[in-house]
């Protein structure tokens, strides 16, 4: 059986919360290519960004890193690139948003009853974190994570966010492989079980060759719902 994520596996050096600062060291690539981001455009934001949406909510959903033009620029994840379109049009279609996102931080957009987050919070040169940047992030992942006391569900948007997940819980990769709407039950430290799902990333990429298309990703969002809906005991 998987740990939980609040076990705190052993080499993990964790942070005081749940929150990198503006100038996290950690990952000396990234830091090298923030340093640049700030030199060239000043006005961006440049930083680790932070999550966004209610600590209380009931679901988590976790992106790979912000994108250079998107979060890296506005400070709000998945806000300002293409990505953005598709996740908030489906988050408000089944209820986790309110309000018009416009892709910009003063747009007023409102989540409910969901937060978003992302596997590495620093832009990676071509979005391509490498393997020793996820894990030295994972320790902010992991902190998100139990931080949120009323979590019950987790999407991941693509593969090695799926992967960094399954690592948070100390969870087998072998035996929670990799599937678009696949859904798996991660145990929490109080007893809880985590329905984890996932999902192909929304990216440009992804929707333009038909890997993933607005129905296969809306679909994802219908079994969240309705699993928080429906198949959890109702809250007294
Ligand atoms: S990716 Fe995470 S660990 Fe690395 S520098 Fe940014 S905030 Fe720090």
């Amino acid at each position: 059986m998987a740990r939980s994520v609040a076990s705190k596996p052993a080499g993990y050096d964790w942070p005081d919360s749940g929150k990198p600062g503006r100038d996290c060291p950690r990952c000396p690539r990234l830091v090298a290519y923030r340093q640049e981001c700030r030199a060239a455009h000043p006005d961006w934001f440049n930083a680790p960004v932070p999550s966004f949406g209610p600590l209380s909510a009931q679901l988590l959903i976790v992106g790979l890193a912000p994108g250079v033009m998107g979060a890296n620029r506005t400070g709000r994840p998945f806000t300002g690139d293409f990505a953005g379109d598709l996740l908030y049009e489906t988050l408000s279609r089944y209820g986790f948003a309110n309000g018009k996102f416009d892709a910009r931080l003063d747009d007023g957009l409102v989540l409910s009853d969901c937060r978003i987050t992302n596997a590495v919070r620093c832009v990676p040169p071509e979005n391509k974190p490498l393997p020793i940047e996820i894990a030295t992030c994972r320790p902010f992942l992991q902190e998100t994570i139990a931080e949120m006391t009323r979590l019950r569900a987790i999407v991941a948007l693509g593969a090695i966010a799926h992967a960094s997940v399954l690592t948070a819980f100390a969870a087998r990769k072998s035996v929670h492989p990799f599937k678009h709407a696949g859904k798996y039950d991660l145990p929490f430290a109080d007893g809880r079980n985590i329905a984890f799902f996932s999902s192909y990333h929304c990216s440009r990429y992804n929707t333009n060759t038909g890997v993933l298309t607005t129905e296969m990703f809306r679909n994802v969002f219908a079994k969240v719902r309705d699993f928080l809906d429906n198949q959890l005991p109702k809250r007294k």
